[in-house]
């Protein structure tokens, strides 16, 4: 099966939207072991839009078009679309009544303009939204082909495309893809696929990938097999020779999304609370344990203490004339007083410089960590430059993943 994706929107066209959902999109196609050639951003534009949908529908089986599914004059993904695939266009009267609820839901009256996203070839199907008001549609085409419609906005299309669009083509395809990411922290990704690269080369299915986002490298495992607890047998295999290959302590958990993840879920299954004393990454850890849903019952305080006065005043600092204040001594004891203010069990703290000049004659990117505990404090340094230019964003995103996964490493040993 060849597939082919048009993204529809003037905004992509000009960079003030990164196409992200194209991206989605097509990783979920190669997932499912379906072919992809082309790919199309068109522009708010009728006459574009209907060359680009008769030519996908020509050399394509499935066409996957996404945005202009609004209730404004510059959504016209739908009437162009059914205009060129000669289909009627007429009210569909489940479609209408749920949205008459979407509304009621929400205490609202239905504006005149929103009757438009009900309309839909007679044929097709539609994909429910369940955080907005456009529906997702699916056109039967000659020769078995398909074309699905689903909106623009990345929090109403992923849902349909995971829940409806991807198990209908599984069906379809008559077997199951399942993938297993297992989730490393500490080794570099050429570390890493240096250590899994006879595995990845040799292994057609399932395959063996890294996967890189900021420190975190990803190990992916993708299975394709007729039924799903084959494809588990084939996941659960591979997942046992990768960890083979892999030293243990830089695997911290599978299909977690990030560190912050993993580290709230130890933290309350041992029952622990953290607390964080920021500087140079200015409440980037705070902010990353509370993005969490559940944090509260572990997270303690975090002090952003980005002055010397107050890592003195507040934390107790007091070596910050000897040592300057990006130091290891800066960091544990920064650590230390931030474990004591708030009696948590995990203290984590950070101090460094982000750069973009040098200061206190330290190198921008170096970063101290430090992690208390009740009977222990240790230190971390790293050199966290990549390159030139300004590295503020990268260092501090950096430093604090790195914090979180110290974090996490005291609290499984605690
Ligand atoms: P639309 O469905 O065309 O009304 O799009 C609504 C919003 O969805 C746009 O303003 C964008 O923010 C977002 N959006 C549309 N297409 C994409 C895309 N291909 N990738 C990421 N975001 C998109
Ligand atoms: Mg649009």
């Amino acid at each position: 099966m060849i597939c082919e994706i048009i993204c529809v929107g003037t905004e992509l066209l000009t960079g003030k939207t990164i196409n992200t959902n194209a991206s989605y999109i097509a990783k979920k196609m190669m997932m499912l072991g379906i072919n992809m050639y082309h790919q199309t951003v068109v522009g708010d534009n009728t006459e574009r839009l209907t060359e680009a949908v008769k030519r996908a529908v020509d050399r394509s089986d499935l066409v996957i078009t996404c945005g202009g599914l609004g209730s404004t004059y510059d959504d016209m993904t739908k009437e162009t679309v059914c205009k060129t695939l000669g289909k009627d266009f007429v009210l569909n009267k489940d479609v209408e009544k749920e949205l008459h609820e979407y509304f009621k839901r929400q205490n609202r009256v239905m504006p005149e303009s929103n009757i438009k996203q009900t309309y839909m070839p007679s044929d097709a199907t539609p994909i429910p939204n369940e955080n907005g008001t456009a529906c997702g549609i699916i056109i039967p085409l000659e020769d078995n082909k398909q074309l699905i419609m689903v909106p623009g906005p990345p929090k109403e299309m992923k849902p349909m495309i995971d829940g409806t669009v991807v198990p209908m083509l599984m069906k379809k395809s008559g077997f199951v893809i399942l993938g297993r990411s297992l989730n490393t922290l500490g080794l570099g990704e050429s570390a890493l696929a240096e250590k899994i690269r006879d595995l990845s080369i040799s292994s057609q299915n399932p395959t063996v990938a890294t996967y890189v986002k900021d420190m975190q490298v990803d190990i992916r495992i993708t299975a394709k097999a007729e039924n799903e607890e084959k494809a588990t047998a084939l996941l659960d295999e591979y997942e046992e020779k990768v960890r083979k290959l892999v030293p243990q302590e830089y695997i911290f958990g599978v299909d977690y999304d990030n560190i912050e993840e993993r580290l709230v879920e130890v933290l309350k299954e041992k029952g622990l609370k953290i607390a964080s004393a920021e500087s140079c990454t200015g409440g980037f850890i705070s902010k990353r344990i509370t993005d969490i849903s559940g944090a509260s019952s572990v997270f303690e305080c975090g002090v952003c203490s980005y002055g010397c006065n107050i890592k003195e005043k507040l934390l107790g600092v007091d070596t910050i004339s000897e040592y300057g204040a990006v130091s290891k001594e800066t960091a544990a004891e920064m650590a230390q007083g931030v474990l004591a203010l708030s009696g948590a069990d995990i203290a984590v703290s950070t101090t460094g410089n982000a750069g973009p000049d040098v200061m206190e004659g330290k190198a921008v990117g170096l970063v101290y960590i430090g992690v208390a505990t009740k009977n222990k404090t240790e230190t971390f340094e790293y050199s966290l430059a990549l390159g030139r230019g300004n590295q503020r964003n990268n260092v501090r995103t950096n430093a604090s993943t790195l914090a979180l996964y110290n974090a996490y490493k005291a609290a499984v040993n605690l």
